[in-house]
């Protein structure tokens, strides 16, 4: 069965086609500046990608142009469009309705439209994507896989803001949670990998991106997560600011005579490791200012690290401990010198990563020192596989196709 995987961003959009028996991406690819003169499509896997400018006014003539690149062309996978079984969408933000991945039908459609207002780049091209799709594969089942549905068991307790009850009840003003899918998964995997029951541990779980959030998994259960209404709550990320005083908002309106939408763009684009480093949003690239010794770029480093260190230390008061921290994530995955200043000197609160295991690189890996009491893992995420393994059940409870184990 293959299961096409759409991942709509503001002016991206992502997808892979997978085969859901063997779990292998057949084909891969990316369509970015959607909705800009110098729109391209870059298709194919690693050894045979190739990069077109074509034009792409819309999310809906990027679906277009990746299924004619799925059966047209040396780097084509499949002989018909037929060939697609399903098709899973990873929608940004599903609210209060959402606890679980569905079958998309006009009323979940309205619903994510209607969640726009939350996430209004996302889930509007989103939608586009849905119907491009069943205008081009009509008849496919299509599955909406929610970013925030994992963090539907978060209690009331963590999701309000200390705001008058009536913001959130007139706007739905409170924390969603974002990242979800990609939480879930390292999750899951974690426990397969230390063969033990998720159901028995208390897990962190920090994706550490461009976008970066952080959640305490008690349990199995989300219990809290770093970021918020928005992904712009929580951790220092590449150019998003994280939690700051609220009060510096008008401050700045104020003083810098911005508007709303103005001040946002500072909080989303221009902040972070960017705003701090003023050199760039890229991890690596601040290492090596760091390295020749510029000293706001060794700020901008050691502010990430300690935004990471405050919520895992909150997350063990929350959760009265912990027994492994899972890292994943661009930086979580690859910087060896940011997971070292992340754990520094936890040693007595049980945490002392092994010095020779964190330089290793590129696989699912236990780095903890046989002395710590907290594992920590470095585990590589794969959103879209669980969007392709969320959109097989939801196809098979809803026809009769025979269950893989995977
Ligand atoms: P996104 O959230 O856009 O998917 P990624 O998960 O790819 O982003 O993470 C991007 C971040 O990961 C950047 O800050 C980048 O510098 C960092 N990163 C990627 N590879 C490395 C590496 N080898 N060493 C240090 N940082 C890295």
């Amino acid at each position: 069965m293959n299961i096409l995987v759409i991942n709509a961003g503001s002016s991206s959009l992502k997808y892979q086609l997978i085969n859901i028996e063997t779990e292998k991406v057949i084909a891969k690819g990316l369509c970015e500046r959607v909705g800009s003169p110098d729109s391209f499509h870059k298709h194919g896997l690693d050894e045979g990608e190739v990069v077109i400018s074509t034009p792409l006014p819309d999310h809906q003539a990027a679906i277009e142009v990746v299924l004619k690149s799925l059966v047209e062309g040396p780097h084509a996978p499949l002989e018909s469009i037929e060939e697609i079984d399903a098709v899973g969408h990873r929608i940004v933000q599903g609210g209060a309705y959402f606890d679980k991945s569905v079958l998309i039908d006009e009323d979940v459609k309205a619903k994510i439209l209607e969640l726009a207002e939350l996430a209004p780049l996302h889930n509007r091209a989103a939608v586009q994507g849905i119907e491009a799709c069943q205008a081009a594969i009509p008849g496919r089942m299509q599955v909406a896989v929610f970013d925030t549905s994992f963090f539907a068991t978060l209690p009331q307790k963590a999701y309000m803001y200390p705001l008058p009850y009536e913001l959130y009840e007139k706007y739905g003003v409170r924390k969603y949670g974002a990242h979800g899918t990609s939480h879930r998964y390292i999750a899951q995997r974690t426990a397969e990998l230390l063969g033990e029951p998720l159901s028995e541990l208390k897990m962190i779980t920090c994706h550490l991106g461009n976008g970066c959030s952080v959640s305490a998994i008690d349990h199995g259960m989300a219990a809290d997560t770093s970021m918020g209404m928005t992904p712009l709550d929580g951790l220092m990320m590449g150019t998003r600011s994280g939690s700051i005083d609220p009060a510096i908002v008008p401050f700045i309106m104020e003083h810098e005579g911005l508007s709303p939408s103005e001040v946002n763009d500072l909080l989303n684009k221009k902040s972070g490791l960017l705003g701090i480093s003023g050199v760039s949003n890229d991890l690596r690239t601040i290492g090596e200012e760091v390295e020749r010794g510029n000293e706001r770029a060794l700020l901008a480093y050691e502010m990430y690290a300690n935004s990471v260190k405050k919520y895992i230390g909150q997350y063990m008061a929350i959760m009265a401990g912990v027994d492994v921290i899972v890292l994943t994530g661009g930086i979580g995955e690859n910087s060896a010198d940011m997971r070292r200043m992340i754990f520094a000197g936890m040693q007595p609160m049980g945490i002392v990563v092994d010095n020779t295991k964190n330089l290793q690189r590129g696989f699912e890996r236990i780095i903890s020192h046989r002395r710590s009491k907290v594992r920590i893992c470095v585990v590589p995420t794969n959103e879209e596989l669980m969007i392709a393994r969320d959109t097989y059940d939801i196809v098979h409870a809803h026809s009769q196709i025979v269950p893989y184990k995977g």
